[in-house]
């Protein structure tokens, strides 16, 4: 007799009715499912290893079977269960069902915001109560790498900050750059520089000195430390002077260069040029007067001497000397000769000006 309260309907038997094959439907204790299989309130069950036979005489008897009750077996109601790592989602034997890991990567975001977690599906404790399939929870890997996003143009730095969400920190460190006159070496935050357009770039890169450079003229260049070429409008102070020096004018060079300035003689010059010529003029004459007085003077002194030895010689033989016409006149030929010299003289320093 089973747990059943009727028997199916058979066909009238000697003996004992044939075992129950109603489906068992029992409620399962640990779920509530039914049980499916046929009725095993009476199953016959292979009695083994009951009777050891006592000897290679005694022939193994045949197998006894008796009528049992058996439990009923795992339920076998496929249950749909989601992974650890909610993944998947898969039909689980009722009997089996628990978490379970289906094997894949998690795959969840990392607090980095650029790494996912790669360990094998597993565990994930929601922490702030927002249930995400993406989101890492404590379990997941902690990214231990250094920051690898691009770093602004011109930064040489590296990230202070570890692998990290959102943009990085502006990098405070000092970039050591030269001037635009290279000369001197100017220490600015890096983040100010590239971070900086053309012209803040151009202000940045200024040492605030003189441009040490020679512009064409010769002349160093007034700007204060620039980028590029130098501006070539000198306006340095340049002294001309008239041909006689006497008028001095001071022009920015680049005047001069532009149209030929040149500083002509007024008529003061001309003026002082003439009072020059005149005074140098009245000296010549005056010296030249000067040496026909001193060769006057000569002459007369020579022929005092000569007189006197006339008078000397008449004493002594009373015999008067005749004088021949060469004896006559040398006395006179020098002078002359001396004054057509200073003539001459005059006249080529008057007409050398
Ligand atoms: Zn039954
Ligand atoms: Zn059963
Ligand atoms: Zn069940
Ligand atoms: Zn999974
Ligand atoms: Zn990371
Ligand atoms: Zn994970
Ligand atoms: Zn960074
Ligand atoms: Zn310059």
């Amino acid at each position: 007799t089973c747990h059943h309260s009727s028997q199916e309907k058979h066909r009238c038997h000697f003996g004992p009715c044939p075992p129950c094959h109603q489906p068992c439907q029992k409620v399962l204790e640990k779920c509530g499912h039914l049980c499916p299989i046929s009725c095993h309130d009476q199953a016959l069950v292979k009695q083994t290893g009951r009777h050891q036979l006592s000897g290679p005489w005694e022939q193994p008897a045949e197998p006894a079977f008796i009528q049992t009750a058996l439990p009923c077996p795992p339920c076998q109601v496929p249950i749909p269960v989601e992974c650890l790592g909610k993944h998947e989602v898969s039909p689980l034997p009722c009997h089996a069902v628990g978490p379970y890991s289906c094997k894949r990567l998690c795959g969840r975001m990392l607090n980095c915001q650029n790494h996912t977690c790669t360990k094998e599906c597993h565990k994930v404790t929601e922490v702030d109560g927002c249930p995400g399939r993406h989101k890492a929870g404590p379990e997941c890997l902690q990214c231990e790498e250094g920051c690898s996003k691009s770093r602004p143009a011109g930064c040489p730095h590296p990230c202070v900050l570890p692998c990290h969400p959102g943009k990085c920190p502006p990098c405070v460190q000092m970039l050591r750059i030269k001037c635009h006159c290279k000369i001197t070496n100017l220490y600015v935050e890096c983040r100010k520089i590239t971070t900086a357009d053309v012209s803040e770039k151009n202000l940045l890169s200024c040492c605030k000195n003189q441009c040490p450079k020679e512009l064409p003229c010769g002349h160093r260049c007034k700007e204060m430390c620039h980028p590029g070429e130098c501006p070539y409008n000198c306006n340095q102070k340049v002294k001309l002077r008239c041909p006689c020096k006497r008028i001095k004018r001071e022009l920015p060079c680049n005047k001069i260069r532009g149209n030929q300035v040149s500083v002509e003689c007024d008529a003061a010059c001309k003026e002082m040029k003439r009072k020059a010529s005149e005074i140098k003029e009245a000296e010549a004459n005056a010296a030249l007067e000067e040496e026909k007085r001193r060769q006057q003077a000569e002459l007369e002194a020579f022929e005092n001497r000569l007189k006197g030895r006339r008078k000397k010689n008449r004493k002594r033989d009373e015999v008067a000397v005749q004088l021949s016409p060469w004896q006559k006149y040398k006395s006179y030929l020098f002078p002359v000769c001396g004054v057509v010299v200073a003539v001459l003289v005059w006249y080529i320093c008057h007409h050398a000006d």
